[in-house]
């Protein structure tokens, strides 16, 4: 068979036609017969098994049974109105409720008749019932290829709506597979799926659909997940060995006096093994004529800021120009200040370009950047702005990289005809998985180790109802001389309400802590640049004894004696988001704590992520339980720009050892034919064409 039956327009599949074509088309993104095979189902259950209506209980999941329709009717009303039908079988009976498509459904369930009943048995003031149940008449059972275990499609409302449901869909894949099976051509090349006892592609299809066992699901499902990061991982490897051909970096030859000085007589304290570590990454990247991308990953608290120093000081030794870029004012402005005074004594000149630097500050800047006379610059934004010229950048620095896109990163490259070597330094854990797709092209060093003489920070979940307790702890805690973050959410579609409960939290702790004896300041969004700067300042100094604050504060910021973070309405952060606000603690040498403060009402999924983020301080393992819990599209922070893979079949929480194994083999294949060029590579060459055309622009280009 040719290949073009899979580029068949999905309106010719018989039971299809244009009006169902159309909805596919949009709500799925299904516009061929290919397309449709590879709508992969989101979940298999096993029919085989028939339960008794006395097996039933609330914490099963899917099942089905045979029974009889006793009774229906109709419950509540308006928007209320539910129909509820009893089912028995002789063993007990059961209610069926609907809520939706009553007048419809209630013709079908007249008394006595006998129905194949499906769905997830929940528990209702007591009582095990089934909501909106599939219903089949026995003997009227569709015919499909038979199988083990049913497959489930997600579908949507639109969908649903025009009866196109996941049975539908099943029903489509059946009449498409009966025809094609066994004329699909294989997309991985024999020698992979012979060496790696993969299963062909006609085969994993099948019993993706319609599985002849839980074997060969298993089976289908590790080849279709192994070919997607497969092709994947070969293109991003592709991009990078073309990138690192074609582009040379800078040579930052020595280790130059600066460095030098500063590492044996200015560094306040012995490095980490695993600063040093990196520190040697970095130099071994920059010295050989390679242009560094680097991503540092390190957890807040970790010592990022001296790696980068001391990277911007082998840029300077070198005759280069470095900058070093934070996401916010505030950030910048400390950066600064903690940068000025650790090379106070040093030969460098360091200076700060923000938003609200004054204009004929900013010439100056400009002119000394321009002829070199300025050696490291520190800024937010602004640093990308066009007039911003130096006279050679050697070394970009981008702290808390989630807060820039990718395309802000392309463009300080374009501050040199030759682009500068690139060091992104974030504190958010990125699970190796994502940083090995989403940031593929990057190196990553990781800072897998905190200063020594930390303590750990202890947390606590709190509901409201202890407030009392927890105003005691703090002011114990302020007794003994320490400062505390009091953080409320600015999350919500909703910013009145937000405001409103930061105002009101205010209230109360000025209330609960009134001066004089007590100094509270505030800091949030909506004030003006200069009060939000002396809220701060105020906190800096320590005057202040606590910062109320939005999530302003969560990057960066740098208050050893700060050794209590309170957290509100905790339920409303993601997991990263909470640990970042954890890191501002625990930076003296004091004990720390953090005190998540939620409601008592809690979904799961916010109950088991106090659970995680009490449970512990590593970034890494939040980071991976996060990933697990919500899958990549929704990781907050790192994805600001969207997860740009559209991955059927794997996830990356969950699949990262066949992740690892793909990128393994793609690595082997491109070690001995990086331009994929000789006979028998053909197949992966018009593969990766096909799915990732962006890897194969260098064709174009070289
Ligand atoms: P982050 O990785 O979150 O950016 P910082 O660079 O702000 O962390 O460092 C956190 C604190 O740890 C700073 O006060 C810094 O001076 C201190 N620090 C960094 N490296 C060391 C070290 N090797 N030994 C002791 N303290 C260190
Ligand atoms: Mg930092």
């Amino acid at each position: 068979m040719q290949t073009d039956i899979l580029d068949r327009d999905i309106k010719f599949l018989a039971g299809v036609g244009p009006k169902r074509a159309e909805l596919l088309k949009k709500e799925l993104n299904i516009n061929t017969f290919g397309d449709l095979l590879f709508y992969f189902p989101y979940k298999h259950v096993d029919r085989t098994r028939f339960y008794k209506i006395s097996q039933i209980s609330g914490d099963l999941p899917y099942i089905q049974f045979e029974g009889k329709i006793i009774s229906a009717r109709y419950t509540g009303s308006g928007r209320n109105k539910r129909l509820t039908a009893s089912i028995s079988d002789g063993t007990g009976s059961i209610e069926l409720v609907w809520f939706r498509g009553l007048r419809w459904i209630a013709d079908l369930m007249k008394p006595g008749k006998q129905f194949v009943v499906y769905g997830k048995p929940t528990v209702f003031n007591n009582k095990v019932n089934l909501v909106h149940p599939e219903m089949e008449d026995p003997g009227k059972q569709e015919k499909t290829i038979n199988a083990s275990l049913q497959s489930f499609y997600n579908t949507s409302e639109k969908l649903k709506n025009s009866f196109i449901t996941s049975r539908v869909i099943q029903k489509l894949q059946n009449k498409l597979l009966t025809m094609v099976y066994g004329k699909i051509p294989e997309t991985l090349p024999g020698n992979i799926t012979g060496r790696l006892k993969l299963a062909g592609l006609n085969e994993a299809l099948l019993n993706i659909h319609f599985p002849q066992s839980p074997e060969l699901l298993k089976k289908a499902e590790y080849r279709l997940k192994f070919e997607e990061l497969f092709y994947l991982q070969l293109g991003i490897l592709r991009q990078k060995a073309d990138r690192n051909q074609k582009i040379r970096g800078f040579v930052f030859k020595r280790v130059g006096r600066l460095l030098n000085s500063f590492y044996h007589e200015h560094l306040p304290f012995e490095l980490t093994s695993a600063q040093k570590r990196v520190l040697r990454e970095i130099r071994k990247d920059t010295a050989t004529g390679r242009q560094m991308n680097r991503l540092l990953q390190g957890d807040v608290g970790s010592g990022k800021t001296l790696v980068a120093v001391m990277s911007m000081l082998i840029a300077v030794d070198n005759g280069f120009q470095a900058c070093l870029m934070a996401p916010t004012e505030i950030l910048a402005t400390q950066h600064y200040s903690t940068l000025s005074k650790m090379l106070e004594k040093l030969p460098v000149k360091v200076g700060l370009l923000t938003g609200s630097t004054r204009k004929n500050k900013r010439i100056v800047l400009h002119d000394q950047l321009r002829s070199g006379e300025m050696h490291i610059l520190i800024g937010t934004h602004a640093l990308i702005e066009e007039s911003v010229r130096f006279r050679q950048l050697g070394l970009v620095v981008i702290d808390e990289q989630h807060r820039f896109g990718v395309a802000q990163r392309a463009k300080m490259w374009k501050k040199n005809p030759d682009p500068p070597h690139v060091l992104v330094m974030t504190a958010t854990p990125i699970p190796r998985t994502l940083a090995m797709t989403v940031y593929g092209d990057l190196e990553v060093s990781v800072i897998d180790e905190l200063p020594p003489g930390r303590k750990a920070i202890i947390s606590a979940h709190y509901y409201d109802s202890k407030r009392e307790v927890l105003f005691g702890f703090m002011r114990k805690q302020i007794g003994l001389g320490r400062q505390i973050y009091v953080v409320y959410p600015l999350i919500s579609e909703s910013e009145k309400m937000d405001y409103k409960d930061l105002e009101d939290g205010y209230l109360s702790i000025t209330r609960a802590f009134p001066q004089p004896d007590y100094v509270v300041s505030i800091v949030h969004g909506k004030m003006k640049p200069a009060d939000k700067e002396t809220g701060m300042q105020q906190f800096i100094s320590g005057r202040a004894h606590i910062l109320v604050a939005t999530t302003v504060i969560e990057v960066g910021v740098d208050v050893p004696n700060a050794s209590v973070m309170v957290i509100e309405s905790a339920e409303r952060f993601g997991l990263s988001q909470l640990h970042q606000l954890r890191g501002r603690v625990g930076r003296g040498a004091d004990q720390s704590y953090c005190i998540f403060m939620t409601s008592y009402k809690l979904s799961n999924e916010a109950r088991q992520r106090m659970k995680t983020i009490t449970g512990t301080n590593d970034g890494f393992e939040i980071a991976e339980a996060d990933l697990k819990l919500r899958g990549p599209g929704d990781m907050e922070g790192t994805m600001q720009s969207g997860f740009p893979f559209d991955l059927k079949i794997s996830h990356l929480g969950k699949d990262n050892q066949i992740l690892e194994y793909a990128r393994q083999q793609a690595a082997v294949i491109l070690d001995e034919d990086p331009l994929l060029e000789k006979p028998g590579q053909e197949l992966l060459r018009k593969q990766l064409q096909k799915l990732h055309p962006e890897a194969d622009n260098w064709r174009r280009i070289s």
